[in-house]
């Protein structure tokens, strides 16, 4: 096969002709307005329904929140894209604010449909869901109307939202700007300078230890100093969340994260007790870990500590076609519509100024394309990075088919597909891998991945429940938050830590985000999820790939345990069928510590 030599620069124009200032764009976002203020027309006379011909009615208001929503999508995604490749964009920032506004109108209407459709009576709600019309999107309705149901009465929750704004949210806002004033001075190479908590936390893989352990030492200082003001703030966000799930009469501090996970309660306790049960191998590689970077007993700060040096370098041109061939053994359609992807030009990943930093990858409904981005500068992690984007990529292409209702995955299946793809380019490079200290860095870095989603993520889950349950009763003291992480810590490492970190809670920004509770778990339950179906693809070989594609077409119309349940075959109610991804990680640990049973 001839192959050509990929761009590193993406291709937006296709979108919208002439970047941020473009007169399509422009007359893009008017045409959009103008399908908001009809669809808001549309609503204001849109009453509970009240028998089976209503369903005429409920279709076309269907129909027209996907023209709005696809709409908005598009103009989103690609500004989103305008202002990551190029920061200082400011007619982008502009659209940016515009097109929020217009979300915000959005999901106001979105909020009417659900109220109207909640109030149905049953007999008539269960005639509609038979009808031809209605019947694909029934899981939605279905979750739409249940979600409104556990609601308040919609003035009761009309004030929640507003008082929010500031009473809630506002703290979240507030967390962002105590952090951005926290500065340490470190010394790096014979020299004190200045840090903020960013660059800071980017020196926890330093490869001096000393460096890595006066920054976090300075940093621990920093968030001790300023303790009582984070204390405050974590209470009275988890205060008011609390309130409000009080007025609602919920009481399992877990509802709300379940139910936006469409995942039962059974399922995360038996994710969590098959990784209780299985920490001791993850705590002998911490053990060895901490002999190979010459400590004592494994610290915090040495959790990031690299063990050998990896200088292998790979070009973009080599790391697409890396990628390529491993996908192609997986199979046939994700290598072609990765191919497409670079030969098309959706991905940006040349290393040049003013591009944000990380990467990701967008969706453009109406075009039934994706974009991609990065910053390529040519390490292994970085061609994992890329694996993973198209993974997230060849989701969005599995799920053309489905309706626009239809394909509104939930965060822990979100990160299936991307995880799936990086494992498949993960493990083929420690295969592959040319020379001894290469292999190891490669695995080093697949198991760092195990150890951040069973123990450190398993400690931030840890803490949360228990902090959650502590506030029930009242303000939560720093001194005492400080002890539950220190607890949570020593217990989601299995014991295998020497000196821990208590102000974890204060440095962490996701426990500060208002948005979107115990933003955890489901990180957790993504990376096992998609371990298990990689599991799969294993043993069934190239075949597996049509039923692969199946399950994603379906991760947003069903329950997570119905999903495993229809496409694997799996309760995932079960230890055991957590226990087989864990399994996985295992053997890299075991490779890992036979790799290194010289050097420790
Ligand atoms: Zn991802």
């Amino acid at each position: 096969m001839t192959t050509k030599t990929y761009a590193e620069v993406w291709d937006l124009d296709v979108f919208f002709k002439g970047g941020s200032s473009s007169p399509e764009l422009r007359e893009h976002l008017n045409a959009l307005t103008v399908k908001l203020d009809s669809f808001e027309q549309t609503l204001s006379t849109f009453d509970v329904p009240k028998n089976e011909s209503d369903a005429d009615k409920i279709a076309s208001i269907i129909e027209e929140t996907k023209q709005v929503a696809e709409n908005l999508s598009q103009a989103g995604a690609v500004v989103g894209c305008y202002l990551a490749q190029d920061t200082t964009d400011k007619q982008a920032n502009l659209l940016q604010g515009e097109i929020g506004s217009l979300g915000a109108r959005f999901s106001s209407s979105m909020l009417v449909v659900q109220q109207q459709l909640s109030r149905t009576e049953d007999s008539v709600w269960a005639a509609l869901m038979k009808d031809k019309r209605l019947k694909e999107f029934s899981f939605v309705l279905n979750e739409w109307r249940d979600e409104a149901k556990e609601l308040l009465s919609e003035k009761e929750e009309d004030m929640i939202t507003a008082l929010g704004v500031d009473g809630y949210h506002g703290w979240s806002q507030l967390y962002d700007l105590l952090v951005g004033d926290v500065k340490v001075r470190v010394t790096v190479d014979g020299e004190e300078k200045e840090f903020s908590v960013g660059q800071a936390s980017n020196l926890s893989s330093h490869s001096d230890g000393s460096v890595r352990k006066e920054s976090f030492e300075a940093l621990e200082q920093a968030w001790t100093d300023k303790e009582e003001f984070f204390a405050k703030t974590l209470n009275h966000m988890a205060g008011f969340r609390l309130a409000v799930y009080k007025k609602r009469g919920w009481d399992s501090v877990l509802k709300e994260p379940l139910d936006m996970n469409r995942m039962k309660q059974e399922t995360l306790d038996a994710m969590w007790g098959a990784i209780s049960a299985h920490k001791a191998p993850f705590v002998k590689y911490l053990k060895r870990k901490s002999e190979l970077v010459g400590a004592d007993a494994m610290h915090w700060y040495d959790l990031d500590a690299p063990v050998t040096e990896s200088t292998q370098k790979v070009s973009y041109q080599e790391g697409a076609e890396f990628i390529l061939k491993q996908f192609g053994k997986f199979g046939p359609e994700l290598e072609k519509f990765s191919r497409k992807a670079f030969e098309d030009e959706w991905i940006e990943a040349e290393d040049r100024p003013n591009k944000r930093p990380g990467g990701f990858c967008t969706g453009m409904p109406l075009s039934e394309q994706s974009r991609i981005f990065m910053t390529y500068s040519g390490t292994m992690s970085n061609v994992a990075t890329l694996a993973h984007e198209l993974g997230h990529a060849f989701h969005s292409y599995a799920l053309r088919p489905v309706h626009w209702m239809n394909r509104q995955y939930a965060m822990g299946v979100a990160e299936t597909a991307s995880t799936f793809a990086e494992m498949i380019v993960a493990d083929a490079a420690v295969k592959e891998a040319t020379t001894a200290d290469e292999k190891l860095a490669l695995l080093e870095d697949k198991i760092q991945r195990s150890v951040a989603f069973f123990m450190n993520i398993h400690a931030r889950f840890l803490f949360e429940t228990r902090f959650y349950e502590e506030r029930k009763k009242g303000i939560v003291s720093a001194s005492r938050l400080n002890t539950l992480m220190e607890e949570a810590q020593r217990e989601a490492f299995g014991d295998g830590l020497g000196d821990v970190h208590p102000h974890f809670w204060a440095s962490k920004l996701h426990f500060y985000i208002s948005r979107v509770p115990f933003y955890n778990f489901p990180y957790t339950f993504g990376y096992l999820f998609s371990l298990s179906i990689y599991a799969k693809a294993i043993e069934e070989g190239s075949s597996f790939e049509e039923k692969y594609i199946s399950l994603l077409r379906d991760t947003a119309i069903m329950s997570v345990e119905d999903l495993a349940m229809k496409h694997l075959g799996e309760d995932i109610t079960q230890h055991a069928f957590w226990e087989k991804g864990i399994a996985l990680c295992v053997k890299d640990v075991e490779e890992f510590l036979t790799l290194t049973s010289s050097k420790g």
